[in-house]
């Protein structure tokens, strides 16, 4: 036999190597990887082939090289898996860079090939040719004795010597007595006086994905083996390089879903408006590029929006303005439509995106708007870019399952809030109930221990209350609870002082930093304003109506909580007694 029979093993074992190589090295494929494993593998399978022939010996070979070698291989490949942000990999940057890694892996699996090709057959030159887009084959990895390939070579089926050959797939080739000049197989630059060829297409997974071609000047220069020897290589050199596309498109596919799975689990960590917006504006530019990023979300009264981030051009014209949603504008046209969208700005007409009075930034040239909400547009995700076309189909899975995140996250929140307001909140006049009025004495009291600051306490009552229900009935009796409920609310300090319905007609209010004087002002204040109110019952008459006031403060009247609610009670009793439309401290 001309060749030795252990050449098919070791080829077999490097290439399998090799492919199993790409699933570690591919986040560092090096020019040293691929050769270094194929070392390696050939090491390897001698060392299979030396205990395979010890098998059919006397001596079994010990379990442990044969078990063991996956898991270390397993081992290695747990250590190399970088940590990667996960929300990363949503990234247009981050699919480049693990393609090019692939792509460099690939060639060394490539030159891997065309060595062992080089080695065992001897050819003038050896040449992988890819697919292009176009039908044609590209020269993708060569090795030749002469120096005028042309590098950037592509074959079409009927073209030249080996177009020929390719007019229906790419196919087993041996072409032995070749004499037409070596320009005709289109990947010399001259003649070279190639005499015979061979080339073996190279198919993995079912699909054609290149081919290889070796030549030589010799006439009749490759045996039926050579061509074996060639096709055993092309597919085990197709499976490695499927295997490693393979493997790309699984890895990018998996981080994201990982990392749309950790922005979902971000959402729902913490539910609130800020929050939300928060966590919005930190992984849009993990996964978008943008020279504008705002968001807005939908105000109570359902008319106005208010931009609750804005990151980028003018940002600062934008953060934390309310915009109507019925004036013409981009953002009012999308809340009402609630779709994900994306397109150039106009070239006719200058675009308003949230209100007039904003800067006109003609240097934005396209845009994606995000609807935040299930069912109906709760808020909404701006994206602008200064280039056109940006935000395309590459761009929209991202956007479409962060639009259902936030959306339902946003939906969560506003529930939460809804329900977090029923319970501390008073059904008819909308003031804190009675418990959570607790709640914030207490937390205004610990305050004012650690602070040493005064806190008065006021109770009022509406007098003579009952005569207005039985005079003009129930339901006017609520429209002048809720009347005296907004007077009262706007009569202490916003944010700073608490306004609480204590019971049927009694308020309580907490005053900060207040003494029992300037509790006594305020209240005084109110009781006029309360004497001035002007209601008209159903039937139309004027109604008028009187309040009285007890006052109690922390630490001069009382220093427990209980005490002090007694005692501002107990003024307010005072009060009563002395008359009705009255302030008491006690
Ligand atoms: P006083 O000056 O001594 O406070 O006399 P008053 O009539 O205001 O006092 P009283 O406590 O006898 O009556 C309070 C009334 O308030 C009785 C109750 O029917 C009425 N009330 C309590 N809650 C509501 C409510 O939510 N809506 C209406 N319309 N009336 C209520
Ligand atoms: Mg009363
Ligand atoms: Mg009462």
């Amino acid at each position: 036999m001309r060749r030795r029979p252990n050449f098919t093993l070791l080829l077999v074992g490097m290439l399998l190597i090799a492919t199993i190589a790409i699933h570690f090295i591919g986040g560092k494929a090096s020019a040293v990887g691929v050769p270094v494993l194929l070392f390696g593998g050939s090491v390897i399978c001698f060392a299979a082939g030396s205990a395979l022939r010890h098998k059919r010996g006397k001596k079994p070979a010990p379990a442990t090289t044969e078990v063991s070698l996956p898991r270390i291989f397993q081992k290695q490949a747990a250590a190399e898996v970088e940590p990667v942000d996960p929300v990363a990999a949503l990234g247009r940057a981050y699919r480049k860079e693990q393609w090019t890694i692939t792509e460099a892996t690939v060639d060394n699996m490539l030159d891997a090939g065309i060595e062992l090709l080089w080695a065992h057959i001897k050819p003038h030159t050896a040449a992988i040719f890819f697919p292009t887009l176009d039908g044609g084959y590209r020269l993708r990895r060569f090795k030749s004795q002469s120096d005028c390939i042309n590098r950037d070579a592509v074959l079409y089926p009927g073209v030249g010597v080996i177009g020929g050959f390719l007019k229906e797939g790419l196919r087993q080739l041996n072409l032995k007595e070749i004499i037409s000049d070596s320009m005709t197989l289109y990947y010399y630059t001259k003649d070279a006086g190639i005499r015979s060829l061979m080339a073996s297409p190279i198919v993995a997974g079912g699909i054609e994905r290149g081919t290889i071609i070796v030549d030589s000047t010799v006439p009749k220069k490759f045996t039926d083996e050579d061509h074996a020897f060639l096709r055993a290589a092309a597919a085990l050199l197709g499976n490695a390089v499927y295997g490693s596309y393979l493997y790309t498109e699984h890895k990018l596919q998996h981080g994201r879903l990982a990392a749309m799975s950790s922005i979902e689990k971000e959402f729902f960590r913490n539910l609130s408006r800020s929050s939300i917006v928060e966590k919005i504006s930190a992984i849009v530019p993990l996964a978008l590029p943008f020279d504008r990023l705002t968001i807005s979300m939908k105000n109570e009264d359902a008319a106005t929006s208010t931009l609750l981030a804005a990151v980028g051009a003018d940002a600062d014209a934008f953060i934390n303005k309310r915009f109507s949603l019925k004036e013409k504008s981009l953002a009012s046209v999308l809340y009402a439509n609630n779709l994900v969208l994306s397109r150039n700005y106009s070239n006719e007409r200058p675009e308003v995106r949230y209100f007039n009075s904003e800067p006109r930034n003609d240097e934005l040239r396209s845009f994606a708007a995000v609807p935040l909400g299930v069912d109906e547009c709760r808020g909404m995700l701006l994206v602008e870019s200064s280039r056109e076309d940006v935000y395309d189909e590459s761009y929209r899975e991202f956007l479409g399952r962060l639009s259902t995140s936030a959306g339902l996250a946003i939906e969560k929140m506003l529930i939460f809030e809804k329900a977090n307001a029923l319970a501390t909140h008073d059904g008819l006049t909308g003031l804190y109930n009675h418990r959570t009025f607790q709640q914030l004495l207490a937390d205004e009291i610990t305050r004012t221990i650690r602070y040493d600051e005064p806190v008065s306490l006021v109770i009022c009552d509406i007098d003579f209350f009952k005569k207005i229900n039985d005079s003009y009935g129930h339901p006017f009796g609520d429209v002048v609870l809720k009347g005296v409920s907004s007077l009262l609310e706007n009569s202490v300090r916003q944010d700073i002082d608490t306004v609480a319905r204590y019971g049927g007609e009694e308020f309580a209010l907490i005053l900060v930093k207040t003494t029992d004087e300037g509790a006594a002002e305020t209240a005084d204040r109110i009781r006029n304003a309360v004497a001035d109110l002007p209601f008209k019952s159903p039937a139309g008459d004027d109604v008028r109506l009187t309040m009285s006031f007890g006052i109690a403060e922390y630490r001069k009247h009382a220093r427990q909580m209980g005490e002090l609610i007694a005692k501002a009670d107990k003024a307010l009793y005072r009060a009563k007694k002395n008359g009705r439309n009255r302030v008491e401290v006690f």
